[in-house]
């Protein structure tokens, strides 16, 4: 089963991804480091609701 989940900058907040992850990762939550606009540099992005 795969669940979709917006991954949002932790400095500013701003909703930049989306993407999908298996069942089995679902309990953890994700936090990537991916280029932010609005910060104009590359952030950790976090997994939101
Ligand atoms: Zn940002």
């Amino acid at each position: 089963m795969r669940k979709k989940v917006v991954l949002a900058c932790v400095v500013c907040g701003s909703r930049n991804y989306t993407t999908m992850k298996n069942g089995k990762d679902v309990a953890e939550r994700l936090e990537i480091n991916k280029f932010c606009k609005t910060c104009n540099a590359h952030t950790a992005h976090r997994e939101t609701k």
